[in-house]
């Protein structure tokens, strides 16, 4: 049987791991496919391209935006997307941007709240593509004021905590809208972890095609739940690990995994939605 992961970050977003290691890991694993997630970025498509080539291992383009509602992060995967039209391009460079000046914000309010760091520390660990909540994170660690990643967003910086900035603000219509156009299959990321399945009928009416019903953070009964879901708004089922190399404390990449059907059913969707949004 083959098997890929289909949620994936390098360091061209927040992953500790550059494209060598994510396919020599993906390679150990097993696994025929890795779908390439990066926050707001594709430019780690074309690197992990090519270093899976020693290996035989299927890179798909993908992506990972976030929308925000007033009580709700939500995020939605994109799956083969043409990256080369200049206009998506374009966008997600201004989408870069902007996270630069957000992690600016954030940057005052957490010297405000007595952290001794600068953007420059944070933006030293981002290093290429996106920066992010992670690396606020870990910049905030090495000042030793906090103790653990968890400290750090549950009191800080997650979702509407006092050093909170939010991120451009896009809707759900925007996003999925963007990957449609781009000839990508918009796919909602890791519902459970976001809580808030009563904005599912309002993804589905802008075009979501797909939801992720295996992830690292869902258990069993989780997984039937979205099962179920799937079924009831005519979504395909996927599923990714969410590695960020040694960003969230563990390697993950290829603990979730999913039959190549998925990856094949996919494909199909991607072609379809190619031929209607040409
Ligand atoms: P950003 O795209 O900059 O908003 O950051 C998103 C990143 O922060 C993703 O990798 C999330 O998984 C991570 N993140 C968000 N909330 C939390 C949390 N409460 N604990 C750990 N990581 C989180
Ligand atoms: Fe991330
Ligand atoms: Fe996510
Ligand atoms: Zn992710």
């Amino acid at each position: 049987m083959k098997y890929a992961d289909l949620h994936v970050h390098t360091f061209y977003s927040d992953s500790t791991f550059s494209p060598e290691e994510v396919l020599a890991c993906a390679h150990k694993s097993g696994l025929s496919g890795v779908a390439i997630c990066d926050h707001d970025c594709v430019d780690g498509v074309e690197p992990c391209v090519a270093a899976a080539k020693p290996y035989g291992i299927e890179v798909i383009a993908g992506i990972e935006l976030t929308v925000e509602k007033a009580d709700a992060e939500i995020h939605i995967l994109g799956y083969f997307m043409d990256c080369s039209r200049e206009w998506f391009r374009k966008k997600l460079k201004s989408m870069q941007h902007a996270r630069l000046e957000r992690i600016r914000l954030m940057a005052d309010k957490l010297r405000d709240a007595g952290f001794k760091l600068t953007v420059d520390d944070i933006i030293a660990l981002a290093g290429k593509g996106t920066v992010g909540r992670l690396h606020v994170a870990q910049a905030m660690l090495k000042t030793g004021k906090v103790r653990s990643m968890f400290e750090c967003f549950n009191k800080y910086i997650g979702f509407l905590k006092p050093c909170y900035v939010s991120n451009v603000k896009f809707s759900p219509a925007e996003a999925i809208g963007m990957i449609l156009k781009a000839g990508g299959v918009p796919v909602l990321a890791h519902p459970d972890v976001t809580g808030k399945d009563e904005y599912i009928p309002e993804l589905v009416e802008c075009g979501l095609r797909g939801i992720e019903a295996y992830h690292t953070e869902h258990k069993e009964h989780v997984v039937k739940r979205y099962e179920e879901l799937a079924k009831t708004y005519g979504l395909l089922i996927t599923g990714g690990s969410d590695c960020h190399g040694l960003g969230k404390g563990r390697v993950l990449l290829g603990g979730v995994r999913v039959p190549y059907t998925i990856v094949e059913k996919l494909r199909e969707e991607a072609q379809k939605i190619k031929n209607e949004y040409r």
